[in-house]
């Protein structure tokens, strides 16, 4: 099979280690069987992402050797094909707007991680699905700011949970269990889409058919199964590869300047000593 597969950093730093060794697994595969490596900039967070961070995204690579296929994806310019996509999930009841702030929430509920990168998020109670119609209006009138929220209990209702699967490269079929994540934030009023619809839909519309990216995304891709499920979208292949850590043993991050690739370049590294470092440890 030929592998349509991408890269996809946000370009709120420069590139690490970490996202060397993704890329790479991911070039090489596209390569090794005459597929496609593209790139796509998941910048919808138009408040962090930085124009010189897109940049040295596009020289890092260039000098690394890992050319992509043209032309790159900018998620930034594609909030209209989000906002399309919502309201198809809207038409049919998928979602709800959500008034409450994080304090409100915080105030109410348990912990656990389903952000992207296990970052710790609040599973929502709930509060503002049960709101009525009225109140709804009355809030909207006051121009109280919302977010958008999956409804996941209609929206589990409306597609076969036992066939909800997807592959994962060394494991096999993985059965979702989105109901865990709860209502999910699928928009807030500053960032018209969230990483998992924009993900979602991206990957749909690239035709990317295997998605190679770090371990810390393996919860993600169980909403992303609902949501193709529901958008009647094709599910590609996943592999979810370990993440490089640093000497201390945790996940290296765009806060750790040392490691990232300009900061090597700079240092005199070579592109092949770079890969190396990135591939081998
Ligand atoms: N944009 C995400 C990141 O920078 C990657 C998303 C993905 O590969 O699905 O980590």
């Amino acid at each position: 099979m030929k592998i349509i597969t991408r890269f996809a950093p946000s370009p709120t730093g420069y590139l690490h280690l970490g996202h060397v060794y993704s890329a790479t697994l991911a070039w090489q595969a596209a390569r090794e069987s005459g597929g496609e490596f593209l790139l796509r900039m998941e910048d919808i967070d138009t408040g962090r992402c930085r124009p010189e961070f897109e940049q040295a995204v596009y020289e890092d690579l260039a000098w690394l050797g890992l050319e992509w296929t043209h032309p790159v994806r900018r998620q930034s310019e594609h909030f209209e094909d989000y906002a399309a996509v919502l309201s198809k999930l809207d038409d049919r009841g998928f979602i709800y707007p959500c008034f409450c702030t994080r304090k409100e929430i915080s105030a109410e509920v348990t912990e656990s991680e389903s952000a992207p990168h296990g970052r710790q998020s609040l599973v929502y109670p709930g509060t503002c699905r049960q709101l009525t119609d009225r109140e709804r209006q009355q809030r909207f009138e006051r121009g109280d700011p919302y977010a958008l929220r999956l409804n996941m209990v209609n929206a589990i209702a409306s597609v076969d949970l036992q066939s909800l699967k997807f592959h994962e490269q060394d494991k096999g079929m993985i059965r979702c269990d989105p109901a865990r994540f709860g209502d999910i934030i699928l928009a807030r009023k500053e960032t018209p889409t969230s990483y998992h619809l924009a993900v979602t839909f991206d990957d749909a519309i690239q035709g990317i058919n295997h998605v190679i990216r770090g371990q810390d995304l393996f919860p993600s891709t169980h909403i992303h199964r609902l949501l193709q499920a529901l958008l009647g979208l094709p599910t590609p292949g996943y592999f979810h590869h370990g993440l490089i850590s640093d000497t201390k043993g945790r996940k290296l991050s765009k806060r750790d300047k040392d490691a990232t690739v300009k900061s090597l370049r700079d240092y005199g590294y070579q592109p092949e000593e770079v890969l190396k470092m990135a591939n081998y440890g």
